[in-house]
């Protein structure tokens, strides 16, 4: 029987209002940076119901994206909603690894202040950041200690900014403990 392949595939989705441009671009950076078969799919139409204040509940959006149909198959999308979840006021990003499925908010992202291409420049930073932070929940890491660590949390945006767009070596050892690099002959 053929091995499966192990490389992980991450399919971006523009959703609604994203820009493509930048999810393009996301894709083109974060593949500098992980070993991962990355794409861009066509926009796609989700227009959830927000709240009352125009918050959408990110879990809503993450269940209106296709399902990856194994391990390492994800899918992350990117969206101008203000995102949140039952009692955080806000979130950046929500994953749901169980439908191997991410979402990432650009909304909090921007910056006010700047030039617009160092505003361009941050908000391209922090999302490639906040879609790997959400591909490696999807991919089952949790949070971690060491805060440039991409995992670390992101409560505030000096949060984000803090932190690198790359995995630490511990959650690298993680990743390479995933079901599909696991031999199943050993
Ligand atoms: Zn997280
Ligand atoms: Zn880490």
């Amino acid at each position: 029987m053929a091995q499966r392949d192990s490389a992980v595939r991450l399919t971006l989705v523009p959703l609604d209002n994203a820009p493509t441009p930048l999810v393009k671009k996301v894709a083109a950076r974060l593949r500098r940076i992980v070993p991962w078969t990355i794409k861009t799919s066509p926009p796609l139409t989700c227009q959830p119901c927000g709240n009352q204040q125009g918050q959408v509940d990110a879990r809503d959006v993450l269940l209106l994206l296709p399902e990856g149909e194994w391990h390492n198959i994800l899918t992350v999308g990117i969206t101008d909603y203000d995102l949140t979840v039952p009692r955080l006021d806000f979130v950046y990003g929500h994953a749901m690894p169980e439908r191997r499925t991410g979402v990432v908010s650009l909304h909090r992202l921007q910056s006010v202040s700047g030039s617009p291409a160092a505003r361009q420049k941050a908000l391209l930073e922090r999302a490639c950041k906040e879609v790997l932070h959400e591909a490696g929940h999807v991919l089952d890491l949790v949070h971690c200690q060491d805060f440039t660590c991409v995992m670390h949390y992101s409560q505030t945006l000096h949060d984000t900014d803090a932190k690198r767009c790359a995995f630490c070596p511990k959650c690298l050892i993680d990743l390479s403990r995933m079901p599909e690099n696991v031999d199943p002959d050993r």
